[in-house]
C-alpha cells in the first residue's frame, strides 16, 4: 500500500505547525526582499537576541512540588527596551514565545514606540490552578528572569491567561529584590500605577481600526455582521466596543464553545451571563455552535481574537468573512494568508489590529516614568489617534506599493528597525 503524497499546502502546513517562528520569519524575509535590506541586518533579525529558559518550580495547594518551564525572549532591542507579554499557557514552548517576541519587535516599530521585541511565557495550563498557585508561579517566574528584567531594559505585561493581578505579583516580586519599580511592568491594576483604559486598550483598538475599515469600504458598521473567535480580554472588549460603534455581533466563541445569531447578540446580556456561568457557552439568546463553525460563520470580519495559527492553508477556503481583522497575534499561517487573498479576503495584519495594548502599555510606562496619571479621556484620545494614524499608514503603504496590508505593515516596521540597527552599529 503506498502512502498519498501530501499536497503542497498540506506539506507547507506540516512545516508552519513545526516551527512558529519560521512561519514569522517568511513574512520577515518577504519583507526584506521588498525592502532591499543588508544581509547583515536579516542575519542579526534571524534569531533573538537573548533567550532565557528559566526552570519555575511551584508548592501545590496538594503540597506537591511542580516544576514548569518558562521563558524570557528578548528578539531585538535597537528600537528600545524590550516590550511584550507573558503567557501563561500549556502550548506557550520555547518557539512559540519567540514567533511572538519577533512579532512585537515589528508591532512597536510600526506603532513608532520605544521599544524593542519581547515576549513571555511559562507552560501551565492557568485554568486548572488556583489563585494562590497562580501566584507562587508568577513570583518564581519573575525571581527567575528578574536580572533581566527592567525599566529601561525589558517590561512585561499580560497576554493570554493572564491579567492585571499576574502583573500586580510580578511587580511585587521584582520590587522585593530591586525595590519599588512600577514602570517594570505594564497592564498593571490602577490602584498600583496602571493607566486608566489598559484592560479595554487591545479591544478598543481592534474596533477602531474595524470602524476605519469600514469607513474606507463604504460601509456602514450597522450593516457589518461581526464573528469574534475568543471572549477573554480582547475579544470581550472588540465586542463591547464594536457595539458601541454600530457593529452587529453575530457569533463569538471561547475555549468552551461558541454561540450565534444572526440577527445579533446582545453583549450586555452575554457579559451577564459570562459573569455567572464563566462562558459564553449556553447563553439563551443565542445558538450553539462549534469552535471551528465560528471560523465559517456567515459573516462580513471575522476577528480571531484567541489563539494563534487557526487559520491556515486547510481552512482558508471556507471562510466567508470578506475581511479578517486578526485581534489574537500570529492567527493566519503563511498559507493561510496565501489562501485568503487568493479568495480576496483582505487579512489586516496582528501588528496592526491589536497594537492598542502596547501603545496604552507605553503610556503607562511614560505615567510610571513621569509618577504622573493621565484621565481615561486622554488616553482613549491618543490610542485613538495613534491607531487610526498607523491604519492610515498602512493603507496608503499598501496602495504605492501595491501590496497587501500585511506586507505592508511589515515593511514599515522592518524598514525602521533596519534603520536603528544600523544607526546603533549593531552591523
Ligand atoms: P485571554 O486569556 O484574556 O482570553 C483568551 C480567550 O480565548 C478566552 O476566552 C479563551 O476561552 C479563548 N480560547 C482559548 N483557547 C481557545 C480555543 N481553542 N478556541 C476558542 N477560544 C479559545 O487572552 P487575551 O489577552 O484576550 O489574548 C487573546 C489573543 O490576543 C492572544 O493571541 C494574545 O497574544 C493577543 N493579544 C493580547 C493583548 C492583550 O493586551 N491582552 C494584546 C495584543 C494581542
Amino acid at each position: 500500500m503506498t502512502t498519498p503524497t501530501p499536497t503542497a499546502p498540506a506539506q507547507e502546513e506540516a512545516l508552519e505547525k513545526v516551527s512558529p517562528s519560521a512561519s514569522v520569519l517568511t513574512n520577515v524575509y518577504d519583507s526584506a526582499e521588498r525592502l532591499k535590506l543588508d544581509a547583515e541586518v536579516v542575519d542579526l533579525l534571524r534569531s533573538s537576541w537573548r533567550e532565557v529558559r528559566a526552570q519555575v518550580p511551584v508548592r501545590m495547594d496538594d503540597r506537591k512540588l511542580r516544576i514548569f518551564e518558562g521563558y524570557r525572549v528578548q528578539h531585538n532591542g535597537a528600537r528600545g527596551p524590550y516590550k511584550g507579554g507573558v503567557r501563561f499557557h500549556p502550548q506557550a514552548d520555547l518557539d512559540e514565545v519567540r514567533a511572538l517576541a519577533m512579532l512585537m519587535t515589528y508591532k512597536c516599530a510600526l506603532m513608532d514606540l520605544p521599544f524593542g521585541g519581547a515576549k513571555g511565557g511559562v507552560m501551565c495550563d492557568p485554568n486548572r490552578m488556583s489563585q494562590t498557585e497562580l501566584n507562587r508561579l508568577t513570583r518564581a517566574y519573575t525571581q527567575h528572569i528578574g536580572m533581566v528584567l527592567g525599566v529601561s531594559r525589558d517590561i512585561p505585561a499580560p497576554d493570554m491567561g493572564t491579567n492585571a493581578q499576574t502583573m500586580a505579583w510580578m511587580m511585587d516580586a521584582y520590587g522585593q529584590r530591586y525595590g519599588y519599580t512600577p514602570g517594570v511592568v505594564t497592564g498593571k491594576p490602577v490602584e498600583l500605577g496602571g493607566s486608566y483604559g489598559r484592560d479595554q486598550a487591545t479591544g478598543r483598538g481592534v474596533a477602531t481600526i474595524m470602524r476605519e475599515y469600514a469607513a474606507r469600504e463604504g460601509s456602514h458598521p450597522k450593516d457589518i455582521r461581526v464573528a469574534v473567535q475568543g471572549y477573554g480580554n480582547v475579544g470581550s472588549w472588540t465586542c463591547r466596543i464594536a457595539v458601541e460603534h454600530g457593529f452587529k455581533i453575530v457569533a463569538v466563541s471561547d475555549v468552551k464553545g461558541g454561540i450565534a445569531n444572526p440577527d445579533g447578540i446582545d453583549i450586555a446580556a452575554l457579559d451577564r451571563w459570562v459573569t455567572v456561568a464563566g462562558s459564553v457557552a449556553g447563553f439563551s439568546g443565542a445558538t450553539p455552535i462549534t469552535n471551528e463553525g465560528l471560523l465559517e460563520y456567515d459573516c462580513d470580519y471575522l476577528v480571531p481574537a484567541a489563539l494563534g495559527e487557526v487559520i491556515t492553508g486547510q481552512n482558508a477556503g471556507t471562510i466567508k468573512a470578506r475581511a479578517v481583522v486578526e485581534g489574537a497575534n500570529h492567527p493566519v499561517t503563511p498559507s493561510g494568508d496565501r489562501g485568503l487573498a487568493e479568495r480576496g479576503i483582505v487579512a489586516l495584519p496582528d501588528t496592526l489590529v491589536n497594537a492598542g495594548g502596547v501603545t496604552v502599555s507605553y503610556f503607562e510606562w511614560t505615567q510610571n516614568i513621569q509618577q504622573f496619571r493621565w484621565s481615561l479621556e486622554r488616553v482613549n484620545e491618543e490610542l485613538e489617534a495613534r491607531m487610526v494614524s498607523t491604519f492610515e499608514q498602512v493603507m496608503a503603504r499598501a496602495e504605492k506599493d501595491g501590496t497587501r496590508p500585511r506586507q505592508a505593515a511589515f515593511d514599515i516596521g522592518l524598514e525602521r528597525v533596519a534603520k536603528a540597527i544600523q544607526l546603533r552599529g549593531f552591523v
